[in-house]
């Protein structure tokens, strides 16, 4: 069985993982220089980043044991804090009721304890949407300051035009009610993954999973191409003949797993009708900008990250390295950071020259008063393009045709963030590698498709905690 794999990315890299494993030939091709797709891990000024904040965490135990066994012994618990960074003061979150309180004033609490009563007697009819969705559980005013500055600035699109996919993906479940339990009675046993206050890290950095993968995989006679993109996938009578390099080299393979974004394989397929094809090109990805800047202190302030709601600012999440493991660091004296900008293609942010985006993340690390008058000795700047899938209503019923049309090819499989059009996480890009190898070596038939939508029905619920697994009853 010959297998190419589209992306070094964690769908791609577990995927050629597990079948590499099973006995499979392997041929990986990833367009950039190393592997890790945005898990990646690089070096920044001789210390170790990843490109913006990456916990990882699961309660699903198949991809828990899959991440223990190639982690081994290295990695630590790392303490989670974070805090929302709006109007001047600083929440924590997950939020804490006093703090709250006295974030925002006896005034406004009593607006938002009254603005969550009203939604109780009489609630906002869903219409699919986010705002909807927010509303109806916290109440308008909560919405406002929890949700829908930060989410606009993310997606670049009205809350009232975001799916509530968005909401039930990332906060399914989540009440007022429950984060208040939580805060109030602590966060042990079942607790809801937006919530999760330790997570297990990497010593190598979020990346090091992903480059033992690959290493894996050479050792046992595969092939991983950096710097090599794939052109297109070939199919022959609605069958995967192999793919093709921008040079026109053509490779013969049996099965084809793609994890490039959805949109570029379905246009350049050769049998695709024409209005999949329309489909397929309309669907919308959001860029990232990370900004690091290297700040000359060891101590700034506790946050692994922070989430910027003030709207006067245009980040959208900071990040302080500084505070995830010292094997990042090593012996360096100075905290790098990271400022998230998020935008289109077709917005000045992404044409702006790097100098005036350091300059700007400069500008307003320092507005936050999280670095005092710390000196910035320097910036960097990395671009994503196609960074998250846009979740615009109605996108649904644009993409169920296109699942429908991939789902039909004979010998091609199709998994990953912007490989499925699917926010993923880590742990569903790695899910989605694991069955997608399962499918194509023992001849299983899981829905790819399904994966973080509706599956964290665990039948075998799990977390892992500095000794391994702690297995969990549902
Ligand atoms: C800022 C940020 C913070 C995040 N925080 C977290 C977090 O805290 N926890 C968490 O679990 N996850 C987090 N994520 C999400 C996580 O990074 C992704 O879920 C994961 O990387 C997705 O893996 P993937 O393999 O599906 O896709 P990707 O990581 O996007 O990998 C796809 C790979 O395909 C390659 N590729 C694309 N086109 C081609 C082509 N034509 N030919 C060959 N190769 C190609 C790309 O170069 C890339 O390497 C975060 C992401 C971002 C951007």
């Amino acid at each position: 069985m010959r297998v190419a794999i589209i992306g070094a990315g964690p769908a791609g890299m577990t995927a050629a993982y597990q079948l590499a494993k099973a006995g499979a030939e392997v041929e990986v091709f990833e367009a950039s220089a190393s592997p890790g797709g945005l898990a990646k891990t690089i070096e920044l000024w001789d210390q170790k980043v990843d490109l913006g904040p990456h916990r990882f965490f699961s309660s699903d135990t198949r991809v828990n044991e899959l991440w223990l066994e190639v982690a081994g012994q290295d990695y630590a618990m790392v303490d989670r804090l974070t805090r929302i960074y709006y109007k001047n003061k600083f929440y924590f979150y997950p939020i804490k009721p006093f703090d709250a309180l006295g974030n925002l004033g006896a005034v406004e609490a009593a607006r938002c304890v009254a603005s969550y009563m009203a939604e109780r007697l009489s609630p906002t009819p869903p219409d699919g949407s986010f705002e909807s969705w927010v509303q109806s559980r916290f109440g308008r005013r909560l919405y406002e300051i929890f949700f829908k500055t930060y989410s606009e600035k993310l997606w670049g699109i009205s809350c009232k035009d975001l799916d509530a996919d968005f909401a039930a993906q990332r906060i399914k479940k989540l009440s007022l009610f429950e984060a208040i339990k939580n805060a109030v009675f602590g966060g042990k046993g079942n607790t809801h993954k937006t919530l999760v206050d330790q997570f297990a890290y990497p010593h190598g950095g979020t990346g090091m999973i992903y480059e033992r993968m690959a290493a894996f995989v050479r050792q046992k006679g595969g092939k991983v191409f950096c710097n090599t993109p794939v052109e297109r996938v070939l199919t022959e009578h609605g069958t995967v003949t192999g793919l093709a390099l921008p040079d026109g080299e053509f490779r013969k393979y049996d099965h084809v797993v793609s994890s490039m974004p959805i949109s570029l394989l379905v246009s350049r397929l050769p049998e695709v009708p024409m209005d999949i094809k329309e489909k397929a090109m309309s669907l919308k990805f959001r860029n990232t900008i990370l900004v690091y800047l290297n700040v000359d202190a060891a101590n700034l302030f506790p946050d692994n990250w922070l989430y910027v709601h003030s709207s006067d600012l245009q980040t959208g999440r900071i990040t302080n390295f500084r505070n995830w493991t010292p094997e990042l660091y090593g012996e360096a004296q100075t905290s790098i950071l990271v400022l998230e900008y998020w935008c289109y293609d077709g917005d000045e942010l992404w044409t702006m020259d790097d100098k005036k985006l350091v300059a700007l993340a400069s500008d307003e690390l320092r507005k936050t008063g999280l670095i005092k008058d710390a000196k910035i000795s320097d910036g960097h700047i990395h671009r994503i393009s196609r960074c998250y899938p846009v979740y615009n209503r109605g996108y649904k019923e644009v993409l169920k045709p296109v699942e429908a049309y991939l789902t039909g090819i004979r010998g091609l499989s199709v998994i990953g963030r912007y490989g499925a059009f699917k926010y993923n996480n880590q742990d569903h890009s790695i899910l989605m590698g694991m069955l997608a190898a399962e499918n194509i070596m023992n001849g299983t038939s899981h829905n790819l498709w399904e994966i973080n939508t509706d599956y964290e029905d665990y039948q075998e619920a799990s977390v892992i905690t500095k000794t391994g697994l702690v297995r969990q009853k549902n």
